[in-house]
């Protein structure tokens, strides 16, 4: 599992000799992908900082800079939102019809496409992921998104209702105007496909804040939109950190709405400057610590399988992550000493090697993270079983780490941790187990392991949490609404009822 620092530092010179297919490439050569000073993009151009200020942007592989990135503040904010509001109401973009939008989106999803390998590096590159699963995850599923959504651009439509009296009475959704996006790091490219579809399918424009540790895909993906033709000012990118860029567009007077991926406490802090400034609109994906529940009766095999890649899957960071695993007493033991056996043989090391399954954390910050809750639950008594170190002193490679002996109230079984730290704790009865699973602010996702189908709806039915997923983990389709209960969220992404989050709905009232 040790990671060498030319495995390590091949993430920063990584070019593929050929692409990879079906998960499986055996070779990495070596040739830097370089990267050149990133502008940012602003009313159909690539533009400088007003500020002239940048930042870098790291390899996680290595620690190393790929680039310098031009940092948005407020006064970039600003020229965006005007570019975006001058598209919206008098652009092109104001009198094109759902099928030209659809044109578009497909347009963009097919330039995506033909972009892949190329597209997947730069993931891979600034996130950290391994390229396989950026080539055969990320890019394909962001494709499908603007695909499904072009779909809608031309179905997104209202009702006519019968009303007391001699009157026609019709509904019109329409878009909502200026959207903000502020997506997280763990799936940049997907992230910003899961916003800018359904918000351009819906006749929006939008200024979309990537996160400031992987800055660089969505400017390509903003290059390749002005290529395919998007009018100028519908699609703008500001590049730069939280606290400033992002505030300021959560608390712009001329935005209307407001869309977030990322931490709970991030989530409140949006949503309050959404309150304090114009009452925009918002919707919000934010943390969770989904519980992954396995019965006896389960296929054990296929429950270690999905459970393994609901945690470790991305590095552990996802906000799905099965990080609390409940197991019946009666496999509890086969299933601990089956699982960690897993989790000891996988691999960490390059990202761009496809003998490697694990990449980096995403920034030393999230490594420290991650290490800090490891030794929060060995001081606070949960037992060890494999794991817990740092990989290597290059790059931000954390061990595939599983605690037993687990307590409700450990921080490790309450707070998202964010990274490849398995929690599995032990259940006897399916009122205890519904209990304990439900005792969480978080309410994302949650998964049932079981051959019995009534055990399997009644868990469905009683857990709290926007996803359930039953005999299986991770299954994720445009076309599936995903969003959260309780802290997890407000509203839901993709799927027809993410159209409910990009459009008003008018009531019009003749007088026949
Ligand atoms: P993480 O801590 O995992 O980076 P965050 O929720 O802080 O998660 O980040 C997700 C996104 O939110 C990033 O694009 C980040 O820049 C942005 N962000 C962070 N703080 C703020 C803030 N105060 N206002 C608006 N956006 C923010």
């Amino acid at each position: 599992m040790a990671v060498t620092k030319t495995q390590a530092a091949a993430g920063k010179s990584a070019k593929l000799t050929r692409p990879v297919a079906n998960g499986k490439h055996a070779k990495v050569s070596s040739g830097a992908i370089s990267v050149p000073y990133q502008k940012m993009f602003i009313g159909g151009r690539f533009v400088d900082s007003v500020s002239g200020k940048s930042f870098e942007t790291l390899n996680p592989a290595t620690g190393e800079v790929i680039c310098q990135v031009a940092e948005g503040d407020k006064a970039d904010i600003d020229l965006a939102v005007k570019a975006a509001r001058k598209a919206f109401e008098s652009g092109p973009w104001s009198k094109m019809h759902g099928p030209d939008r659809a044109r578009l989106l497909n347009k963009l999803a097919d330039a995506i496409e033909a972009n892949r390998e190329e597209l997947a590096k730069l993931e891979s590159l600034d996130n950290g992921k391994p390229y396989a699963d950026s080539f055969n995850i990320d890019i394909p599923l962001t494709v499908k998104c603007f695909r499904y959504f072009a779909g809608w651009a031309d179905k997104v439509m209202g009702k006519t209702i019968p009303i007391e009296g001699d009157f026609l009475c019709y509904t019109r959704h329409e878009p909502i105007g200026v959207v903000g996006q502020i997506i997280p790091w763990n799936f940049p490219i997907l992230m910003l496909a899961w916003k800018w579809g359904p918000a351009l399918a819906c006749g929006n424009t939008v200024v979309l804040k990537p996160a400031e540790q992987t800055p660089i895909t969505a400017l390509r993906i903003a290059k390749l939109a002005h290529e395919v033709g998007f009018p100028d000012g519908v699609i703008n990118v500001v590049t730069g950190y939280g606290p400033t860029a992002g505030a300021a567009l959560s608390s712009h007077m001329d935005v209307d709405k407001i869309g977030f991926t990322g931490e709970t406490t991030t989530g409140k802090l949006i949503m309050t400057a959404a309150a304090q400034s114009n009452l925009k609109r918002v919707s919000l994906e934010l943390g969770g610590k989904s519980p992954n529940i396995v019965f006896a009766d389960a296929d054990i095999d296929a429950a270690i399988e999905g459970a393994y890649f609901g945690l470790f899957f991305n590095q552990g960071q996802c906000c799905v992550a099965g990080s609390r695993l409940y197991v019946e007493e009666s496999i509890y033991d086969e299933f601990v000493k089956k699982m960690t056996a897993k989790a000891k043989s996988r691999k960490v090391g390059d990202p761009f090697d496809a003998a490697f399954e694990q990449g980096p954390q995403v920034s030393q910050e999230q490594m420290d993270k991650v290490l800090g809750y490891i030794e929060s639950g060995k001081k606070e008594g949960a037992k060890m079983l494999t794991g817990g170190n740092r990989v290597g002193s290059d790059g931000y490679f954390v061990e595939p780490t599983i605690f037993v002996d687990v307590k409700e109230d450990m921080k490790i079984a309450k707070e998202e941790i964010f990274g490849p730290v398995m929690s599995i704790m032990k259940f006897k009865s399916m009122d205890e187990i519904i209990e304990r699973a439900n005792k969480t602010m978080f309410g994302l996702a949650a998964a049932v392991w079981t051959k019995d189908v009534k055990k399997a709806l009644r868990m469905s039915n009683s857990l709290k949490a926007g996803t359930v997923w039953v005999n299986c983990y991770d299954v994720f389709d445009a076309a599936a609404p995903f969003g959260g209960f309780k802290m997890s969220g407000i509203g839901r992404e993709m799927g027809e009822y993410a159209l409910q989050q990009y459009t008003e709905v008018k009531t019009v009232i003749v007088a026949m």
